[in-house]
Formats: C-alpha cells, structure tokens, sequence
C-alpha cells in the first residue's frame, strides 16, 4: 500500500475535498493519520471492530491496551456511553474540546475490539480544526491511538508518521507540527472519586478547579514506583523509548552538570556515542557529547513541544547512549517526566 502525505492548510477547497476523501477511507474501515493538538492520531472507525483491528495490527500493538474514541460535538458522547456523570460533564464544559480524555461506562455500541475488552470508553473532543472536520467526515467516532509504532515516542509532525507508518495506511493528513507535543490527561470518571491515569496540559490543579479531590494512580507519581499496576492498561507497556540507553540525572544543577559531565567522558573513552539532553540555561555548560537543547526551564510548554522530536532525533543520530537532565517543572512537569521516566525504562541517576 502506498501512503499519501497530504498538506490540510490553507486552501479552503483543496481542505475540503481532503476531508471528503478522508472521510471516505475511514467509512470503508481504512485508516488516516491525522493531526491533533496534543500528537498525532491513528484513525479508524471506532464502531467498526475490523477498524481497530487494523489499528493494532498497523501500530504493533497489544490488543489489550485500548484506543481512545475521538469525537467532534457532545451529541456523539452520548451515543457512546451509557451515562454521563455530573462531574463529567462538568469537565467537558470546562476542557473539551481540547487535551483532555474521560473514561466512561460503554455503550453497546462501542466494541470490545475499540475498549481491549473492557466496559469503559475513554473519550476525547479535540480542539485542532482539521481533526474535528476529519471526524465529522467519517461518521462521527473515531478510534486513534498515537500514530506511532507500539513502543516509540508519539509522532509531534506528519514525517514522524510517515517514518514510522509508510506502507502501512493510506493516507496521512499533515497539519503541520503539532501545538502541546504530549498526549491527553486522562481521567477515570467511573469511580465515586476522579482519578487521574495519565498527566498531561491539563494538570491535576486545573481538574480539581472543576472536580474537588481528585485521586491520581499511583503509577504516574513524579518519580514513578516501578511495581505500582497501572490502571490505563497502556501505561504498563514500555513507551517513548529511543533505540539508545537513556538515563535521567537528578540532583541540584550543579551535581547533575558535574556527573553528566563525567560519564560522558568515560563512555568517549571508550569510543562510544553519547548525546545529553539539556536545557537553554545549561547546554554551554556540557563539555564533551552531542549536547540536544529542548528548550528553556521558564518556558515549560516548549519543553512538552520538542520532547518527542528530540528523543526520536536520538535515534537518527545512532548514539548508544542518552543522558537527560530531569525536567521537574512547575505545571507541566508531572507530564514531561512521566514520559520520560517510560522512555527511560526507570533508570534514574540520583546525585545529591
Ligand atoms: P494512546 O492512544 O497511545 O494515547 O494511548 C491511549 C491510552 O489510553 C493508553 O494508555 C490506554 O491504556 C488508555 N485507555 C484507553 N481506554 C481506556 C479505558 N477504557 N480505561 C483506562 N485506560 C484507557
Ligand atoms: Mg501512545
């Protein structure tokens, strides 16, 4: 099969006929890759079971991690639950669309093949334009895990999909890099307490503004306890990891700069390839590697936006080794190191 790119700005005509086609492909159990703010997407039919089917297949999947359900108005969530709590709704009014996914109680719509068996549905109403005109287009329900193969950081650009992807589905929409660079903050609503399964923009203060208490899963804590059982099933795969070792250096800046510094030297000495990953305020300070800059600690949204890239450019630049400074920020931090501490694997450098 031979995969399309196809650009969706600019021309209003050309964007419509795009859609059209789109649409079309997924009405007849294709699938696209299309754009969101968060990564991008790989859609299916969330109604059809020979969909996500191929999802899993396309993506190297397990098939009992399950797909979000991408929607484009609230008409469409109520076709596909089979209630809507309060709270919930609440959340709604106050996040969606945008980078936020509830888990509900499924509807006998939705198959089991969408859910991994399960008898919820985490649901999402994106606030990317193209994406909500895409979903309109095919019917109203679309199923769309990150657009990556199983295991790889998320796709932040439609190259990333064709990298991983080409030959595999029919078309990609390309609507050029994506805005937030992380998936969407996932919530439990089906407890009598919210319970928050994977950080993300929308942080645990920003739901708690709406929700009261809200409890979070252990699993996703800052530093992440490796036995702790997640309750999105996805979150208990190895993620986001790049082909080389990555290790994160926690400590004040000083120590982790020293340390960095230091083992680098020695994996040199060794003739090996060794990248840091480090920020605007520390990069001149790294003395020998490949030094990656992700962005400025005041501006912790840059941050979220280059993570993936940078960690899928590791792999381009073949090295065997990665050091990453850790990024414990302010409001996006418990997203930024959750994936982080997955693409690590857990392996943690502490020097205090
Ligand atoms: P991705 O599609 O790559 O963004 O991953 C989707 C995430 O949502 C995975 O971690 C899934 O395990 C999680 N997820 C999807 N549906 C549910 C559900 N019904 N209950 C709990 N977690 C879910
Ligand atoms: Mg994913």
């Amino acid at each position: 099969m031979e995969t399309r790119v196809v650009k969706a700005y600019g021309d209003e005509e050309k964007d419509r006929e795009l859609m059209l086609e789109a649409g079309r492909i997924i009405r007849e159990g294709g699938l696209v890759a299309m754009p969101t703010e968060t990564v991008y997407g790989l859609a299916g039919d969330a109604l059809n079971k020979e969909s996500s089917k191929k999802i899993y297949a396309a993506k190297g999947r397990p098939s009992d991690n399950p797909l979000i359900v991408h929607i484009a108005d609230m008409e469409a969530l109520s076709k596909i639950v089979s209630e809507i709590p309060e709270k919930a709704r609440a959340l709604a009014e106050k996040y969606w669309p945008g980078p936020l996914t509830m888990v509900l109680k499924k509807s006998d719509i939705v198959p089991y093949e969408t859910t991994g068996g399960l008898e919820t549905v985490a649901v999402r109403m994106p606030l990317n334009e193209i994406a909500r005109e895409f979903i309109r287009a095919s019917g109203g329900y679309i199923a769309a895990p990150s657009a990556n193969k199983s295991g790889r950081p998320s796709c932040t650009t439609a190259e990333h999909v064709l990298k991983d992807l080409n030959g595999e589905i029919e078309l990609i929409i390309d609507g050029g890099a994506v805005g937030i660079g992380l998936e969407s903050t996932i919530v439990d609503m089906t407890g009598e307490i919210p319970c928050l399964l994977r950080p993300g923009y929308i942080n645990p203060k920003m739901l708690e503004e709406v929700l009261g208490r809200i409890e979070i899963d252990p699993s996703i804590g800052g530093v992440m306890d490796a036995k702790a059982h997640p309750k999105a099933p996805g979150m208990k795969y190895k993620h986001y990891a790049p082909k080389g070792e990555l290790y994160i250096v926690e400590g004040s800046s000083e120590n982790v700069i020293r340390k960095i510094n230091m083992l680098v030297r020695e994996h040199e000495e060794k003739n090996e390839k060794v990248a840091v990953i480090a920020s605007d305020e520390t990069k001149d300070l790294y003395k020998c590697g490949i030094i990656k800059d992700v962005g400025s600690r005041m501006d912790e949204e840059t941050i979220a936006h280059n993570l993936f890239a940078v960690l899928r450019e590791m792999d381009e630049l073949e090295v065997s080794t990665i050091y990453t400074e850790a990024f414990d920020t302010p409001r996006m931090g418990m997203a930024i190191m959750n994936r982080l501490i997955r693409a690590a694997g857990h392996k943690i450098v502490k020097c205090e």
